[in-house]
């Protein structure tokens, strides 16, 4: 066996093993005692509910996890990915288009495979539990754009950055970061109007008792907040949100029709007050310019490394040189680094969620934020006791009793 190829299982091996142990804790820490803060939360009944719910998800993500294994080994073993882009070279003499096929195959072949736990968790899982609200027709319609969506943007992303490297050579990194930082930009500013409509129908708020509060209070805050949408999130699922999204004139902020349909007045303009903090903050500016660093840094260690012929030979491939080989082979090298940078990411968006809600408590909302945010754990039956190294590791926001606790201090 090829020596990266070695390394390589070591870390798919690797990062089974820490998905597994953390999964594993996280059970361990199911029955803790509920924190003082969040006692009531759940009445006896509830509590069976959602403790059979965590378990029912426990039991789905290990088999996800140990399918998903087996198969990665299947290809990866005998050199299957080696064996496809001969395969690709054999049906066209373009670079380029060899390496489209190529992804289109990876592509649809993902797809396929994760196909079958999508299908058990909408219709099996938060079936059962009461929260699914997609038709059938609406989950294979779903399904069926994301896809050509990832082919579509995925495919031009990268015949423009193949296109840079065949003319650039190793420099063309740079080039290639500026391309995907318009790309972040473009549909960080255009989310809202290009992807959003495939999957959902969003209206401006309604004038009423709700847009006047949520007026007068941003105001309050400093704010003139025009772009006020409500997201129809209850034709896929009951389970409620709210977000911020785009900067400059394209701010907007969107509230699901489930969030109105279970919390007050009062609750809402708290989970508002606690967005507009992420604006004060810059959060979704800030969250941006990461990503843009992150794929600068990976673009980089790429170009060093993308006309080295081990990466190919390591994963069954007789030339040389083949883009798509040495792209899977970097990006399977690379993986562990999710492992460090995950939790930094996880940590700073934590620390965003806090700044957030001590946002809406300067403007005296907390009473308001701990009772919504009380109802929308308790509606999604969420884990009130994850264990903390999953929450170190996989966790955008502080646990709910971290939250309260937060909110609560010298109130
Ligand atoms: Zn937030």
């Amino acid at each position: 066996m090829h020596p990266l190829l070695i390394l390589i299982i070591a870390f798919v091996l690797l990062e089974f093993g820490v998905s597994s142990l953390l999964s594993w804790l996280n059970g361990k820490w199911m029955t803790h005692p509920i924190p003082k803060v969040l006692e009531g939360l759940y009445d006896e009944e509830k509590y069976q509910k959602q403790q059979a719910y965590m378990r029912a998800n426990k039991r789905v993500g290990w088999i996800e996890r140990c399918v998903s294994l087996a198969i990665t080994l299947a290809v990866l073993i005998p050199g299957v990915l080696g064996w496809l882009d001969d395969l690709t070279a054999q049906w066209t003499h373009s670079l380029l288009l060899q390496l489209l096929i190529f992804f289109a195959i990876y592509a649809v072949v993902s797809a396929i495979i994760s196909l079958p736990f999508s299908y058990y968790d909408t219709f099996i899982i938060e079936q059962k539990f009461g929260f699914n609200k997609t038709t059938h027709l609406t989950f294979w319609l779903d399904t069926l754009k994301s896809l050509l969506l990832t082919l579509v943007l995925g495919g031009m992303l990268l015949s423009v950055i193949f296109i840079l490297y065949s003319y650039l050579g190793p420099s063309f990194w740079i080039w290639a970061t500026l391309v995907c930082a318009a790309f972040i930009i473009f549909f960080s500013l255009f989310y809202s109007n290009l992807i959003v409509p495939l999957f959902n129908k969003q209206k401006p708020l309604e004038e009423g008792e709700l847009r006047t509060a949520i007026e007068n209070a941003s105001h309050e805050m400093g704010f003139s907040i025009k772009n006020i949408y409500v997201i129809n999130g209850s034709k896929h699922s009951t389970k409620a949100n709210a977000y911020f999204t785009g900067f400059g004139m394209k701010k907007r902020v969107v509230l699901y029709d489930t969030l109105i349909e279970q919390l007050t007045t009062e609750e809402i303009v708290a989970v508002l007050a606690h967005e507009l903090g992420h604006n004060k903050h810059r959060d979704t500016i800030k969250t941006m310019i990461m990503s843009i660093v992150m794929v600068a840094v990976n673009l980089f260690v790429f170009s060093l490394l993308a006309d080295n012929p081990e990466l190919s030979h390591a994963l069954g491939g007789t030339r040389d040189h083949s883009f798509a080989l040495s792209l899977v082979a970097f990006s399977l090298l690379f993986s562990p680094i999710d492992l460090v940078i995950e939790p930094i990411i996880n940590g700073v968006s934590r620390r965003c969620e806090y700044a957030a809600d001590a946002f809406a408590k300067k403007y005296d909302h907390s009473e308001h934020l701990i009772s919504g945010l009380k109802k929308l754990s308790a509606n999604t039956l969420s884990n009130l006791t994850p264990h903390p190294a999953v929450v170190w590791m996989d966790y955008s926001h502080p646990t709910l009793a971290q939250r309260i606790t937060a909110l609560m201090k010298n109130v």
